[in-house]
């Protein structure tokens, strides 16, 4: 794959704020990539310098081998989507689509009839092909993202930048939006960069996903290596999917967390001292607190409190030692849910080699 764009060591700062700290990047041509992390991680700022809405302090940026530095946001190439969709509210869905064409500053195009075909192409990609006509006012949620996406896209940029674009929208129709936004960029065969503070919209929507802490890019990589092997324990923290133990390793393959003791797989960096042990929320079996673990499994006693289902999953919390809340989930796809009694104590179970363990 070759590099569409690449960010090299830029750094932002707002007065004695660091939002971007040296971050070096490249996306590849024809790809999604998620940008995640928690918030004021700086994925904001990496969009807008990337835009030419912001000036980096230090640093440079090439789009297919050109710098960046000195050309202007509106020359750039670059589509920007942003969660308020910025739509102007006055004129039509097809005059909103074709403002960009009829006004930008470089060849606007006079052309009426090259204006409705390049609009209505647009137009047909993100299925509003009947609503031309209607204001923006008198259109969905949903369909007003469509607008704004179609806005951008008619520019025939070489790369989007998608800032919480779904942040906006019921839980129903962001699921949809994340399937038409992967079916447009494959359509277009062009970037799309989507900047998300949600993990699991983050994971189901990128081939790659970019993880951000403080202003530096902690991970890169695809979504079932993130999922599977976060690069850090604070990784881990923000995927909120881990139950996470504080505690010591001792002797190179045990882990002692409070009172529970826990033998692991020793990683190469495996050393005695301060560490968090992890183990996923749908890497854990629940057994009655009278089963004896099978052989090679380990675990901890909790205390049912609760379950929440939600649809394709449903997730059960425990309270553990010192009122620790630990997390197990089942996928439903492939196993019937379990009725536990609350205030009972039962064995949360897992095999050693499904632990993560970090210093
Ligand atoms: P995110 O998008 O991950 O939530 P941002 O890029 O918005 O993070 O912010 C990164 C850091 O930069 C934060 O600490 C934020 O407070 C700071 N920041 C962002 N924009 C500004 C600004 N215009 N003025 C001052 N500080 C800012």
């Amino acid at each position: 794959m070759t590099a569409i764009l690449d960010i090299q060591n830029v750094t932002k700062l707002y007065g004695n704020e660091v939002a971007l700290d040296d971050l070096s990047v490249s996306l590849e041509a024809n790809e999604y990539i998620s940008l995640l992390g928690p918030s004021g991680s700086g994925k904001s700022t990496l969009l807008r310098v990337i835009a030419g809405f912001e000036k980096p302090d230090a640093g440079e940026i090439f789009l297919e081998g050109t710098s960046l530095v000195g050309i202007p946001a509106h020359k750039r190439g670059i589509g920007f989507v942003s969660q308020s969709f910025a739509l102007f509210p006055h004129m039509s869905v097809f005059d909103n689509v074709a403002f960009g064409l009829r006004h930008r500053e470089d060849e606007p195009v006079r052309d009426e009839g090259e204006i409705t075909r390049r609009v209505n192409d647009m137009l047909a990609l993100v299925g509003l092909v009947d609503l031309g006509d209607r204001g923006v006012n008198q259109i969905s949620g949903g369909q007003k993202q469509r607008v704004a996406l179609a806005r951008t896209l008619v520019a025939d940029p070489k790369i989007i930048l998608l800032d919480e674009p779904l942040g906006a929208l019921d839980a129903n129709l962001r699921s949809r939006m994340r399937v038409e936004l992967r079916r447009i960029r494959q359509q277009l065969g062009i970037t799309f960069m989507h900047v998300t503070g949600n993990e699991q919209e983050a994971l189901t929507m990128g081939d790659r996903v970019a993880v951000l802490d403080s202003g530096r890019l902690v991970q890169i990589a695809d979504p079932d290596t993130v999922y599977n092997r976060p690069a850090s324990a604070r990784v881990a923290r923000f995927l909120d999917c881990y139950n996470m133990f504080e505690g010591r390793c001792e002797d190179g393959d045990r882990f002692v967390a409070g009172g529970s003791s826990f033998p692991y797989l020793p990683a190469e960096d495996a050393q005695a001292g301060p560490g968090i042990y992890c183990v996923r929320f749908d890497k854990i079996r629940v057994a009655p607190a009278s089963e004896a673990s099978r052989p090679g499994e380990v675990g901890v006693r909790a205390t049912f409190i609760t379950s929440e289902y939600s649809g394709p999953s449903i997730m059960y919390f425990f309270e553990g030692q010192g009122s620790k809340v630990l997390e197990v989930e089942y996928h439903l796809s492939h196993r019937q849910p379990d009725e536990f009694s609350p205030g009972s104590e039962y064995a949360l179970l897992w095999s050693p080699g499904d632990a993560l363990v970090y210093f």
